[in-house]
């Protein structure tokens, strides 16, 4: 396994939502646990960026600054990264994630912000989703467009309208204010208890681009029911296949990928059939 360390669960200051952890684990304590169960049973970790994978007769070559590693399979469990707002600076950034004030995924903690005044920053129908899917969660919520409202239609106007969500924007700069959120508007700064930004992300997917796999129109890998890619040898799980990005999603599409790559090897090694 070869990790570049840049993990979206990193980033976790705490999940809820993960089976078996009812008191909740922080992302960086789940990745810790994974990788030592995975050295456990004799996984080779590397920590590392592969810059380059391509084909060379019938096998596949990941090549990283320090090495190049040959393999029959391979399995690309790339994730995604996250569009950051641009008003923000790193550490502030790292700071307000570390202290749920921005979050990144509503379906993982909507319901931590219960009852919360929440912003949703995008606009569009990314914006407008994301704006009415915390709505269930919370009455007090802002959809905030970084630079106009714009681009919202006159029927996402009305439902927003319909749900009670404000409709602000643009917005010039986010600080962080002890418990609070701040968002510079045209009329001033407004506080709220966390903030989601809403702008998309970009998949990880350039290594599968270089060995010709197919791709959706958002970079991210299409595969089959068990994880293959177009491409013979390659599989895809997580976030960097177009589906939900969760944990559970994650672990569960590796899990199939792991059994048909087995099964897949097997074919051509007669003795493992
Ligand atoms: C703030 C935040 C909170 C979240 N909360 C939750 C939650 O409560 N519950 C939940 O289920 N999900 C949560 N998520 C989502 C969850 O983190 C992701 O769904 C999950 O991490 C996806 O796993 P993955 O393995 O696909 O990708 P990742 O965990 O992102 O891992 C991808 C790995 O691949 C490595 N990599 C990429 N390219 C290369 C390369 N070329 N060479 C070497 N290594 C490479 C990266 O460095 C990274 O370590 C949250 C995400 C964020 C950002």
């Amino acid at each position: 396994m070869i990790d570049a360390g840049q993990s979206r669960a990193s980033l976790i200051p705490l999940t809820r939502n993960h089976a078996g952890f009812p008191e909740g684990i922080t992302g960086p304590d789940l990745l810790a646990r994974m990788r030592s169960q995975a050295g456990l049973f004799g996984v080779e970790l590397r920590n590392g960026h592969v810059d380059a994978l391509e084909r060379r007769q019938g096998d596949f070559l990941a090549r990283t600054d320090q090495s190049t590693i040959r393999a029959r399979t391979v399995l690309l469990a790339t994730g995604v990264v996250n569009r950051r707002p641009p008003m923000i600076d790193d550490s502030t950034h790292a700071r307000a994630v570390a202290a749920g004030r921005l979050r990144y995924c509503p379906i993982c903690d909507g319901y931590e912000v219960t009852d919360r005044a929440v912003a949703v920053l995008g606009t569009g129908e990314r914006g407008c989703n994301e704006a009415l899917f915390l709505r269930s969660y919370t009455a007090n919520v802002t959809l905030i467009a970084p630079e106009a409202a714009r681009q919202l239609s006159a029927q996402q106007r009305a439902l927003l309208g319909e749900a009670g969500v404000g409709i602000a924007g643009p917005c010039r700069a986010i600080r962080l204010d002890g418990n609070e959120i701040l968002v510079d508007l045209e009329a001033g700064p407004r506080a709220f208890d966390s903030l989601y930004p809403a702008l998309g992300s970009d998949a990880r997917s350039e290594l599968a681009g270089q060995v010709g796999a197919d791709l959706s129109e958002e970079g991210c890998l299409k595969v089959d029911a068990h994880q293959r890619t177009s491409v013979v040898g390659l599989y895809a799980a997580g976030d960097v296949v177009l589906g939900l990005d969760q944990i559970s999603h994650a672990m569960g599409e590796g899990g199939v990928a792991a059994t048909t790559i087995r099964n897949d090897l097997a074919r051509q090694t007669p003795l493992l059939r």
